[in-house]
């Protein structure tokens, strides 16, 4: 699960045909009117028992984002490759849905990026809305969560391509980014990413589990740009822990490093 995980951002890009299975190209990341960047109010962490995290700096002008999407191609994307002392939080699935996370969010507005499975978010659609309408960006983690290197190119597409389509009806934008479950992917999981519109793939260097992070460095450190990961679970995965308990120690960490959160797609330059 972790072969792809050394990278920095392997350009492992394949060609193919843009021309997508129904849904049409993808357009540039259609971002909510809110610009996610998190909260410097004390108060408003003190609430959840933490401290502000640094600031971060300003988003990169879009010529000047470092990851260059380009149409035709999805590269698999570990870690942005940037200085500025930021990480980025992704939080896939959907199956935990607690509306303390919405408030939370709403209240430190830390930025995420939600890889969302049709399976897990089906049952409440709507809570996913609530978290799109802080700034934070819905992306593609298939329809059923299969191990997608198992599948055939029609059922790969299916995957892809169906949950396309249902994000961008449910959520008004659709998705440029492919998480494939597990992080288990092969060459014609990016085929059949392109032919669905996705213009990248994601995978992570850390996964947050309920207090810390496991990390693939030996070191145990983030990095300028990694991408974590998270999931939204709830007690029963969590050992008791809240959702929203773990994403406080998810926090407590990246600021005990002293690492600022931003918004990955607005690190994305998509063409
Ligand atoms: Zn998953």
């Amino acid at each position: 699960m972790r072969y792809a995980g050394r990278l920095l951002v392997v350009l492992a890009a394949v060609s193919g045909c843009s021309a997508t299975a129904g849904v049409g190209p993808a357009g540039p990341p259609t971002a909510p009117a809110t610009v996610a960047a998190a909260s410097h109010d004390p108060a408003a962490w003190a609430r959840w028992g933490l401290k502000p995290l640094p600031p971060a700096p300003p988003a990169p002008a879009a010529a000047d984002r470092p990851v260059k999407l380009v149409r035709g191609k999805a590269p698999v994307i570990t870690r942005v490759p940037t200085r500025d002392k930021v990480v980025f939080i992704t939080i896939d699935d959907g199956k935990e849905k607690d509306p303390a996370f919405v408030r939370m969010l709403a209240e430190l507005r830390v930025p995420i990026s939600m890889f969302l499975t049709n399976d897990s978010i089906k049952d409440d659609y709507a809570y996913f809305t609530r978290l799109r309408d802080l700034g934070n960006h819905v992306q593609n983690h298939t329809m059923t969560h299969p191990v997608m290197s198992l599948l055939g190119p029609a059922g790969q597409r299916a995957e892809i391509c169906g949950q396309q389509k249902i994000l961008a009806a449910r959520y008004g934008a659709r998705p440029v980014l492919f998480r494939p479950p597990f992080g288990r992917y092969g060459d014609s999981t990016q085929v059949a990413a392109v032919r669905c519109g996705v213009r990248a793939i994601v995978m992570w260097r850390e996964s947050m589990q309920i207090n810390d992070m496991q990390y693939d460095e030996p070191d145990k450190r983030l990095r300028p740009g990694d991408i974590i990961l998270a999931h939204f679970r709830g007690p029963t995965e969590l050992k008791g822990t809240t959702m929203t308990r773990m994403f406080a120690n998810l926090l407590k960490r990246i600021r005990a490093q002293g690492f600022a959160v931003a918004r990955l797609e607005d690190y994305l330059d998509v063409r």
